[in-house]
């Protein structure tokens, strides 16, 4: 029950529940899961009660039905209106077809990434995994209270806005945890995103791998999408991996294990004083297990604008598509993808000889080619 559905739910940053796919009751689940018993074990005989018992008893974060905490998924909520208002048996047939075929690729989408990060600790040297999002500001505020006081409930409090990273690699938990910290001084835009990829390697030169894998979250308009996938190609073009994969989830079903952390340290704030930063910081870092290396971000590098003038014309009708893979082809690094890890890549096929090229993102530039001397010192 627990591996189904983790497959299937997103782990709320907030809290430290796991909110299963609106559409499912408690009785779809399981005849969902006498069906997986006949087929795997050849008996079903499992009752109604028992199954709520186990739940209840060893499973009580994940949680069914409609919550107004977090946007849910647009295929989602029409399922939903569509299994409750189907009128005939074949209405909802078809229905719980498509119900299907949408939980199928959610679960898909979500294996990809599940699947990277357990080879990267099974195969450290041939791939790295990171994910990174951004955790609801509210929850890092400080100072703060576990209790408020007359004279300090009014007080003023400062902003931070916190940025969490998990890498996956062979380290004793499997994996790293990362926050950076930052006032607003910053917009959170791709070149916070790629600061964070940056630094996330800096600080692990002797981890780098044949490979990297990147989940990031699917908030970004295609502009700032672009750019993020420029600097993935930068990573190819100076040969820092062999490939890159930028990953991005369904939108309505992006909560993943950096949303668990965040649940954690929100959890863990709750129930300590931060009057400072550095008390913020250190309950933060003690509040998750790995332990959190938390920094505040002082400055970033501004690759945003370096880059811009080098990515290549029109980069447009990139929203849509969920995978962006890039490696090199004769020389150059060239951008794959398609919209769902089941489809095909996009072939972008040469002409006159049957090589699938892809599309190069960055500019044929001597400028651009030559590896700056800011990247070899950071690197
Ligand atoms: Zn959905």
């Amino acid at each position: 029950m627990r591996f189904h559905f983790e497959r299937i739910g997103d782990y709320m940053p907030h809290k430290n529940i796991v909110r299963l796919p609106t559409f499912h009751t408690k009785v779809d689940l399981w005849s969902r899961m006498k069906t997986q018993l006949a087929e795997r074990l050849f008996f079903s005989h499992i009752s109604y009660g028992y199954f709520c018992d186990i739940w209840r008893k060893h499973l009580p974060e994940f949680r069914t039905g409609v919550t107004s905490d977090f946007a849910e998924c647009g295929d989602c909520a029409q399922i939903r209106n569509a299994i409750s208002t189907a009128a005939t048996d074949s209405e909802r047939q078809n229905v719980l077809k498509v119900r299907e075929i949408h939980e199928k690729r959610v679960e898909t989408e979500r294996t990809v990434y599940h699947d990277a990060r357990e080879k990267a600790v099974r195969q450290p040297d041939d791939l790295l995994v990171m994910i990174i999002d951004g955790m609801d500001q509210k929850k890092t505020y400080f100072p703060r209270l576990i209790r408020e006081k007359k004279d300090t409930e009014n007080l003023g409090k400062i902003p931070m806005h916190a940025t969490g990273s998990l890498i996956h690699t062979n380290v004793p938990e499997g994996k790293l945890a990362i926050m950076r910290l930052d006032i607003h001084n910053f917009p959170h835009d791709s070149n916070m995103t790629i600061n964070n990829i940056m630094w996330n390697l800096i600080d692990n030169k002797e981890r780098l791998s044949k490979k990297l894998h990147v989940q990031l979250d699917n908030c970004y308009r295609e502009k700032q999408k672009s750019v993020s996938l420029s600097f993935a190609s930068l990573l190819v073009e100076y040969d820092m991996f062999e490939e890159v994969m930028i990953n991005f989830l369904p939108v309505g079903h992006t909560h993943e294990d950096v949303d668990q952390m965040f649940s954690r340290v929100s959890t863990a704030l709750r129930k300590a004083n931060s009057f400072t930063l550095p008390e913020l910081m250190h309950n933060i870092h003690e509040s998750y297990t790995p332990s959190i290396k938390c920094e505040e971000v002082k400055y970033l590098f501004n690759v945003k604008e370096w880059l811009e003038p080098y990515m290549a014309g029109r980069f447009g009708g990139h929203s849509k598509p969920h995978n962006f893979r890039f490696r090199k082809v004769n020389g150059r690094a060239r951008m794959h993808y398609r919209l769902w890890s089941t489809d095909a890549w996009h072939q972008h096929m040469m002409k006159t000889m049957k090589i699938h090229k892809g599309l190069c993102v960055l500019k044929l530039c001597q400028m651009l080619m030559m590896c700056p001397a800011w990247w070899n010192h950071l690197f």
